[in-house]
């Protein structure tokens, strides 16, 4: 990167410094030009004893040296601006590329990781279960575990399958009146299920809306893993969906440790994760709320992020009603 910024910018200062010095030239040789009209001029015509004639001719090789003056500023400013402006959009559209290229990596390194670590725990459960004899407590709470992580691979295969079916425009989304809050319901019991007691369902209203049931569950369950994810074990997650005009509002709110004001918009964009891979103590791909913001666009609906009181996030999806 460093050395592409060396060269971008010493070619860019070489072209420059030869547009400037290719106008420096011209200028001088549109000077001798005007010199050797004007010499030539005076040797053919006698200015006192045809004044007239010879200020006609002068005025015209002023007007030439002029016209001449005028076209090559012309070109050299256009040229100058396409060559600035060319220069600005290499150089961006690489720095594109390597930040995309430097998140996709990071993308593989987290996918390899999440993908490893539930079939550990599976592995490792099942063998449990194969090697010991256990009472039917322990028996159930390891066969659980297997289900939570089985569950954690599903979510992130779909994310994964789903990004790249988005992507390349072979998913069709389905157009389908549907219970919003039954589809909510089914998650938040799945929720539940797997994470006891940490899920607070508050007011849920009967709410309708047009979309497919396929995607709008994966971008429930995006904003639910995460707000489990971010928050502590004995901090509750709070969910809502309520009426706002004419548009059916999902509300989740956690007690994790929010998202600072200028990474509010960074979040959305594809394998954005905050921090960096030091300093992250969760594990994620940066797939989950891209996807959500897409699926929520698609449904021609709106998500933000706002900071949850006292602390934490809220998280927002409004679709509008069917
Ligand atoms: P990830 O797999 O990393 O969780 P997401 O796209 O779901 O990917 O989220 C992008 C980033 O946004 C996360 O890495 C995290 O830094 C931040 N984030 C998402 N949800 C929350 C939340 N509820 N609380 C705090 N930070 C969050």
């Amino acid at each position: 990167m460093r050395l592409f910024t060396t060269v971008h910018i010493l070619l860019f200062l070489y072209v420059i410094s030869a547009i400037l010095f290719w106008g420096f030239s011209l200028d001088k040789h549109s000077q001798t030009i005007y010199e050797l009209e004007y010499a030539t001029l005076i040797s053919e015509v006698d200015s006192a004893n045809n004044p007239a004639h010879f200020e006609a001719r002068k005025t015209a090789i002023e007007e030439k040296r002029i016209s001449r003056t005028k076209q090559y500023k012309g070109e050299g400013s256009t040229f100058l601006l396409i060559i600035v402006i060319g220069a600005l959009v290499v150089y961006s559209s690489f720095r594109r590329s390597v930040r995309l290229s430097k998140q996709q990596n990071n993308f593989m390194l987290s996918v390899t990781h999440e993908l490893k670590s539930p079939i550990a725990g599976m592995k490792l459960n099942l063998q449990t279960l194969e090697r010991h004899n256990l009472d039917e407590e322990k028996k159930d709470m390891l066969v659980a575990r297997c289900i939570n992580e089985a569950n954690r691979l599903n979510d992130l295969c779909s994310n994964m399958l789903l990004a790249s079916q988005m992507e390349g425009r072979q998913y069709k989304p389905t157009k389908e009146k549907l219970s919003f809050t039954e589809l909510l319901e089914d998650s938040l019991k799945d929720y539940s299920n797997r994470y006891a007691d940490r899920i607070v369902a508050g007011d849920l209203e009967e709410l309708n809306v047009t979309g497919d049931k396929v995607l709008l569950s994966l971008a429930i369950n995006n904003l639910l893993e995460n707000a489990i994810k971010y928050t502590p074990v004995d901090k509750p997650v709070t969910i809502a969906l309520i009426q706002k005009h004419n548009t059916a509002c999902l509300q989740i709110a956690d007690n994790g440790p929010g998202i600072p004001d200028d990474e509010k918009d960074k979040i959305f964009k594809k394998f954005y994760r905050v921090g960096n891979e030091e300093t992250r103590k969760t594990k994620g791909t940066g797939l989950g709320l891209y996807l959500t913001a897409k699926i929520v666009k698609q449904h021609k609906g709106k998500i933000h992020v706002k900071d949850n009181v006292p602390n934490g996030a809220t998280f927002e999806v409004c679709l509008p009603l069917s």
